[in-house]
C-alpha cells in the first residue's frame, strides 16, 4: 500500500467514533497526529492488526517537519470550527467576545474565530499556533499548582525527551551561552518574570506561553571545570492541559522565537 498522501487517508480507516481511547478528542485529530509523525497508528486500539501493518511507518516522510507542521495546524483550525468555541473559552478560562475566543500568549493578545483563524499582534508561526489551538480544543483548564517537574517527568515525557533536549534545551543552553541579554530580553519581550532561586540554577525566567501553562527555564552557569547547563520545567498539571506532543511544541516554538531575536541582536552566529 503506498503512503498516505494526507490525513484524511488515514482517517478512512479509523473507527471515527471519536471514542477517545487514543487519548485524541476526535478520529481526525488523531490521524492529522499519525500523518505528522507525532503518533503512532497503533495507539487507536480499534484497528486490526492488518491495517496496523500497512499503515505503520508510512507516514509524512517525505516532508519537512515544517511542512508537517502547517498540514496539522489546518487541521486543527478545522477541528476548531467543529466547537462551541463560547464552551471551551469558558472551560479554559478565555475571554469569548464578538465570536472570538482570545486569551494571552507570551503576555500577547491571541483570538482564534469559529473558522479557526487566528489574529494577533505578533508573528504567527506554527509551532505555537499548533500549541495554542490544541489547548482550546483540548485544555482541561486547571490551574498551576506551583510545583515543577522536568519534561522527563510528565506522562509520556521520557519518550520525547531526547527531541526536546536537541530541540529545545541545547539550543537555548548555546544561546544563552554566548547571548549575555538573554534572560533579559525573556523578562521584556515575553513578560517573563525572574523568580528565586529554583533548584540551585544561578537565573530562572517564568514565562506564560499559554495563561495556564507556565514555563520555567533555568540556567547554571559554568563553574570549576563543569560546563554550563540549562533546563526547562512544567508545572506539574502541564500534562493535564496539554497533551506531551503539544508541550513538545510549545518548547520548539519557544527556541525559534529565542533563535531570531538573539539573531536580530547581532550577539549570536547560530545555524538553526
Ligand atoms: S481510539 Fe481510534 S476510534 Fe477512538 S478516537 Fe482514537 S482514533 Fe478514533
Amino acid at each position: 500500500m503506498p503512503a498516505p498522501k494526507n490525513a484524511m487517508e488515514i482517517y478512512q480507516h479509523l473507527d471515527k467514533s471519536n471514542c477517545r481511547e487514543c487519548g485524541e478528542k476526535t478520529c481526525l485529530a488523531f490521524a492529522g497526529s499519525v500523518y505528522t509523525g507525532h503518533r503512532k497508528i497503533r495507539d487507536c486500539p480499534k484497528l486490526d492488526q492488518e491495517i496496523i501493518r500497512r499503515l505503520s511507518g508510512e507516514s509524512a516522510k517525505q516532508k519537512t517537519i515544517e511542512e508537517s507542521r502547517y498540514e496539522y495546524l489546518e487541521i486543527l483550525k478545522k477541528e476548531i470550527s467543529n466547537i462551541d468555541l463560547a464552551d471551551a473559552a469558558k472551560k479554559i478560562g478565555a475571554d469569548f467576545k464578538n465570536g472570538k475566543l482570545k486569551l494571552k500568549v507570551l503576555g500577547k493578545d491571541f483570538s482564534v474565530d469559529g473558522t479557526g483563524q487566528i489574529s494577533t499582534s505578533i508573528h504567527v508561526n506554527a509551532w505555537v499556533a499548533v500549541p495554542f489551538l490544541n489547548y482550546v480544543l483540548n485544555g482541561k483548564g486547571l490551574s498551576p499548582s506551583g510545583n515543577w517537574k522536568s519534561f522527563r517527568e510528565l506522562k509520556d515525557g521520557k519518550e520525547f525527551y531526547p527531541l526536546f533536549r536537541k530541540r529545545c534545551e541545547e539550543p537555548i543552553k548555546q544561546i544563552a551561552d554566548k547571548y549575555t541579554d538573554l534572560f533579559d530580553d525573556l523578562v521584556h519581550i515575553f513578560n517573563g518574570q525572574k523568580v528565586k532561586e529554583q533548584f540551585e540554577a544561578d537565573i530562572s525566567v517564568v514565562l506564560h506561553p499559554l495563561p495556564k501553562v507556565p514555563i520555567m527555564i533555568s540556567y547554571w552557569l559554568p563553574e570549576e571545570g563543569l560546563g554550563s547547563s540549562l533546563n526547562l520545567f512544567f508545572d506539574d498539571t502541564a500534562d493535564k492541559n496539554l497533551h506531551i506532543n503539544a508541550i513538545y511544541t510549545l518548547g520548539a516554538g519557544l527556541t525559534q522565537m529565542f533563535e531570531k531575536i538573539s539573531l536580530r541582536h547581532g550577539s549570536f552566529n547560530h545555524e538553526p
